[in-house]
């Protein structure tokens, strides 16, 4: 063998064994997620505890796992309770419902709620701005719902979902996460049996809750939980309210006296008191406001940057210079002058005729 030969054979020596590293490399990861972010996890339980605090209604869980390697499939879904479990889906959903129900009712359940949830979707990207079909999440991860059959089997799946024991006393519907490095993932949404009761009101029923725990879903999935912005809770519970219901409750002197003076937008608003819960009402009677008088892209405007951006920042990309809250009082004010003449500006008498 001469020189030049010993030569080649060196070069394609070489080129085989990087061929043979990086393919190695390659499978050992090509299952695995990129990370996202590191996560800060002292400053998100911070917001996260603001979160649970404030929150009367419980309507979510949120854990933070920075372990890894993760599986987001749905593979485990129902982990230790898969026996006593039946279930349907389709592209999108998969619902759970008990072994034990009635098959017909159960089935029955089961299909009202995959319908009710391929409707909310374009209801959730008109006003969220997004939303994430399995082939946006990984491991092309199906949104899963869970319906329970009584008080116990919905405290026991939240609770295993939750890997914790959960307070869900008096909640109807609780959306479930974990946000990883990798970045977050819905773990499943839980709907109280009661909402399928018969003569339970319109607010209270499964249409409403689901589409409610929808709009979590949505937006657990596009937080930046690197930014490390905060957001107050009526952000999540008003749009989740406003998606869910479409009819503001919000009427009275009194409610707008008290958001006059007890709900800044840059803060929590009040949890207790007699018009508690105020991130629900409050939160949605500003979202319809946002609707009605910049347009009803707007909410997903607003949204988009709320993902990435805190609530004065986002405030300001949609109402420049104006006071948005001032306008909101204004805008109830006038929608409020037929039932409630004492908020009537004496200068706009004409208004009402
Ligand atoms: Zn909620």
């Amino acid at each position: 063998m001469n020189m030049k030969t010993n030569k080649f054979l060196i070069i394609a020596a070489a080129f085989i064994l990087m061929a043979f590293i990086t393919g190695y490399i390659y499978h050992r990861g090509k299952h695995r997620h990129p990370f996202r972010y590191e996560l800060d996890l002292v400053s998100l339980n911070d917001w996260y505890e603001g979160l649970v605090r404030k929150d009367g209604g419980g309507h979510f869980v949120i854990n933070f796992d920075d372990s890894g390697p993760f599986d987001f499939s749905n593979d485990k879904d129902t982990g230790s309770d898969s026996l006593r479990w039946s279930s349907k889906e389709d592209d999108y959903f998969i619902v759970y419902y008990p072994k034990d129900m009635d098959p017909r009712t159960g089935s029955y359940r089961a299909s009202n709620c995959l319908e009710v949830a391929h409707r909310a979707i374009p209801d959730l990207e008109s006003s969220m701005g997004r939303y994430y079909y399995p082939q946006d999440v990984m491991d092309n991860r199906k949104l899963s719902i869970y319906l329970p059959g009584n008080d116990a089997a919905y405290t026991r799946i939240i609770n295993e979902l939750a890997g914790t024991t959960v307070n869900s006393e008096n909640s109807i519907g609780m959306t479930i996460s974990t946000v990883t490095q990798c970045g977050p993932v819905v773990d499943g949404i839980v709907i109280n049996p009661y909402c399928f009761e018969p003569g339970v009101s319109e607010l209270d029923g499964y249409r409403a809750t689901l589409r409610h725990e929808m709009s979590h879903y949505v937006y657990f999935m596009a937080l930046d939980y690197g930014s490390n912005v905060s957001h107050p809770l009526w952000v999540a519970e008003g749009i989740a309210e406003f998606i869910g219901r479409q009819q503001p409750q919000i009427s009275g002197a009194d409610s707008i006296k008290f958001i006059a003076t007890q709900c800044n937008l840059d803060e929590e608003f009040p949890s207790d008191g007699r018009l508690q819960l105020a991130s629900y009402w409050a939160g949605e009677s500003f979202f319809k406001f946002v609707s009605d008088s910049c347009g009803v892209k707007a909410p997903a405007e607003l949204m988009s940057t709320l993902y990435d951006y805190s609530v004065p920042v986002a405030l300001s990309s949609i109402f420049r210079d104006s006071d948005p809250k001032d306008r909101w009082l204004e805008s109830l004010r006038q929608s409020d002058t037929l039932r409630h003449p004492e908020y009537l500006d004496p200068k706009a008498n004409h208004v009402k005729n």
